[in-house]
């Protein structure tokens, strides 16, 4: 079972490697964006760990709705509320529960990357951080790294994709041959979900 610390370690971990990969995400925002969706994310993520702090929630619930109320108000663009979405709408699927099982979690998460597809409109393969979230969430069924390991790979498939939605999309043919960032960033968060995880299986 994994309880708040769990997930409290999960956003500890998600915020340093953003903070260590936000150039590279601005730079895959570059070509095809405004180049500021590392210092959107890195932004956002400081504003988590603040907020983790002040508030100190009291359920994994509890988390995830306070992640994604604070990425809402701070992370700003498109991705802001999408990532705000999908944690917040986890967080409501885990309820008040004090832990919550692995298949409690993936079901969490799915709901989660549903109800951002419903907000932003897209699906996968037009290019965004859908592409990476949709396989990623599916392997969490396999286990925690092979999730992280489909996001990875979800996201470098965004490669020679045509953008269909956000602010790639006015590129047209010119978004092919690009990382997508929002996919970029959806396989860091999985990737720091599958490391905490066995983290926490070696402390056992
Ligand atoms: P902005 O595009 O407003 O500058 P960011 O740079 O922070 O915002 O985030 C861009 C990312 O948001 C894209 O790489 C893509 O993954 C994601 N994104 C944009 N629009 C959508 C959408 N409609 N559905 C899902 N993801 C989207
Ligand atoms: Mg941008």
């Amino acid at each position: 079972m994994r309880d708040t610390d769990f997930f409290r370690s999960w956003m500890t971990e998600a915020a340093a490697a953003v903070d260590r990969e936000a150039g590279w995400l601005t730079e895959l925002d570059s070509p095809i964006g405004d180049a500021d969706h590392g210092s959107n994310m890195r932004r956002g993520f400081t504003a988590v760990l603040a907020a983790l702090d002040a508030d100190a929630p009291a359920t994994p619930g509890a988390v995830l709705q306070l992640v994604g109320r604070t990425l809402i108000s701070t992370v700003g663009g498109a991705s802001g509320p999408l990532y705000g979405m999908l944690f917040r709408r986890a967080g409501k699927a885990l309820g008040d529960a004090a832990e919550v099982s692995d298949p409690e979690l993936r079901e969490a998460l799915a709901a989660g990357v549903d109800a951002v597809a419903q907000l932003g409109g897209a699906a996968p393969g037009d290019k965004t951080m859908l592409d990476a979230l949709v396989p990623g969430v599916a392997a969490l069924g396999t286990s925690y790294r092979a999730g992280a390991e489909a996001a990875a790979d979800g996201a470098l498939a965004t490669v020679p994709l045509r953008a269909r939605k956000g602010r790639a999309s006015y590129l047209g043919e010119r978004s092919i041959g690009h990382q997508d960032p929002g996919a970029a960033s959806s396989a860091l968060l999985l990737r720091t979900l599958a490391d905490i995880a066995e983290r926490a299986e070696g402390a056992r």
